[in-house]
């Protein structure tokens, strides 16, 4: 049971400033495994490439020490087989095949969270193999201290070795990331057509590799080269999506335009109707229009309490029930948001 991917490896990661230290520590573990980066704490969100760093380690290893007994498994997993193994009454095999590792790679031990008798166990195992040089590599969705529901003893020990942030990756990596996708699938991705992609899918690199799959299917399909058109429509659902993410910077620019007042005026402390009911109105459609959350949005504004907008959306959910103007003006703003 090894479960490595085995086009997870280092050369195909792509290098970028976003997971330069991740790219740079998942190396020096592979070359020198259960030495002083052990754990190896990989954390950020999901689609930035943390399950491929881990496994690239794992390949590595695998190549140099052709029998190290590697094993990679999803922390639901090694919860599953704890409870099987504890049904069983099999607990002491279970402890014995993960003490007997060269290196053992948990994905995902977000999902160790309230689970306090796998905690337990992990706890020892942990123990154990940092006492035996092997390797461990651990990854999650969040900085380690943020995980509820994690013992404080686990939390800790999880920092004895190097714990490093994988960031979203920025626009020269997009790029690099498709192009090298295109070339090991064989097609030819023009430049200003990448970029193009690069540009619009922001969010992380499993959202660009299916954004970049749709493409070449298309293109596949009705036999036209990759241009900016041929995106354009294969991806139409996509960029409309991303086109309604509206920032709450052109929220405040537009109103402000709108009620011909200053953006500073938005996130002033001035109370004058004139200047308090278009905040209400921004606040209103920051919520509506985009994904941030209420102290976000009120922070946006000047350091505002959450509390604050959610009186202002109240405030003008009402206002567009009952003043003409409001719902126009509100009409009005969200046409030229969205359009
Ligand atoms: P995570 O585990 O952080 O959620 P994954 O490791 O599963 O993310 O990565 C999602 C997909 O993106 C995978 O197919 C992976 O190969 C690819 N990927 C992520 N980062 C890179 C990179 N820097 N270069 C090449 N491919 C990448
Ligand atoms: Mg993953």
């Amino acid at each position: 049971q090894q479960n490595l991917v085995d086009t997870y490896t280092f050369d195909n990661f792509v290098e970028g400033k976003s997971n330069q230290l991740a790219l740079a520590a998942a190396r020096q573990v592979a070359e020198n495994p259960g030495d002083s980066y052990n754990p190896l704490f990989l954390y950020g969100g999901v689609g930035l490439g943390k399950t491929h760093l881990m496994h690239a380690v794992g390949n590595a290893l695998k190549r140099s020490k052709p029998n190290a007994k590697i094993v990679y498994l999803h922390s639901e997993r090694f919860v599953a087989d704890m409870v099987k193994a504890l049904q069983l009454n099999a607990i002491s095999d279970f402890k014995r095949y993960y003490r007997t590792v060269d290196a053992l790679l948990i994905d995902d031990i977000q999902f160790f969270a309230k689970k306090d008798r796998s905690q337990e166990e992990f706890f020892h195992t942990f123990n154990a193999l940092l006492e035996g040089g092997q390797q461990m590599i651990l990854t999650c969705d969040r900085y380690p201290k943020e995980i509820d529901g994690l013992e404080e003893r686990l939390k800790s020990r999880f920092g004895w070795g190097l714990t490093v942030a994988v960031e979203p990756p920025e626009l020269e990596t997009r790029v690099a990331i498709l192009m090298k996708k295109a070339t090991q699938a064989r097609i030819n991705l023009p430049p200003d057509a990448a970029f193009f992609i690069a540009q619009r899918i922001r969010s992380n690199v499993r959202e660009l590799e299916g954004a970049l799959k749709r493409v070449i299917a298309s293109a596949h399909f009705t036999k036209r080269d990759i241009d900016i058109e041929l995106i354009k429509d294969s991806l139409k659902d996509l960029l409309a999506l991303q086109d309604k993410q509206v920032s709450l910077d052109n929220i405040q620019r537009t109103v402000a335009e709108y009620y011909k007042i200053k953006v500073a005026d938005l996130m002033s402390r001035r109370r004058s109707r004139s200047v308090a009911r278009p905040r209400q109105v921004a606040m209103a459609l920051a919520k509506e229009l985009t994904n941030h959350s209420l102290p976000e949005i009120g922070d946006s504004f000047g350091g505002r309490d959450h509390t604050t907008v959610l009186h202002a959306c109240r405030k003008i959910k009402e206002l567009r029930e009952t003043d003409a103007d409001i719902r126009e003006d509100y009409k009005n703003l969200l046409r030229s948001l969205t359009t």
